[in-house]
């Protein structure tokens, strides 16, 4: 499954990329039609609180249009309706730029705290940002969540 959020869904967008979705998510002032083209073009689910997007003809099967009024109730509402696995495959895409993570390797290593040096199996870079992930205090905290989001499932 892959998705596409609109600009108000953007911190939906990056937790579904934290949890391993596929997920773009559309930058500023793009129109309805263009994010629906690049929707179905990219095999996408667009997901938007907006009824004006739903109502094209062409957004029939491509949108899906949440009742949610805050962050939490949207993941509630994604979970249930679209069967959200949060820990389909945490950490395995960019947070920022949605791009897949490799293993980093020595010289991005040298970028790491050194008490977690020893997690290098563990340790990820994004090729795009030249962003390095490690297991440290942020990355245990967004672990967290996912529990906590897969908990709304049950
Ligand atoms: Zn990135």
């Amino acid at each position: 499954m892959k998705f596409y959020c609109d600009e108000m869904l953007a911190r939906v967008g990056r937790w579904l990329r934290t949890a391993g979705y596929n997920t773009k998510i559309a930058s500023n002032a793009l129109s309805d039609r263009i994010m629906l083209e690049q929707a179905i073009n990219e095999g996408r689910l667009l997901l938007s609180r907006d009824r004006k997007l739903a109502e094209f003809r062409m957004a029939k099967d491509i949108v899906v249009l949440l009742d949610c009024n805050d962050f939490n109730e949207c993941i509630k509402e994604i979970t249930e309706r679209l069967r959200i696995n949060w820990l389909y495959r945490p950490f395995s895409r960019c947070i920022n730029c949605n791009s897949e993570l490799v293993h980093a390797n020595v010289m991005q290593l040298e970028k790491v705290p050194e008490d977690f040096k020893k997690f290098a199996k563990k340790i990820w870079y994004c090729q795009h940002c030249d962003q390095v992930y490690w297991p440290g205090g942020h990355m245990k905290r967004m672990q967290t969540k996912l529990q906590d989001f897969t908990g709304y499932s049950l």
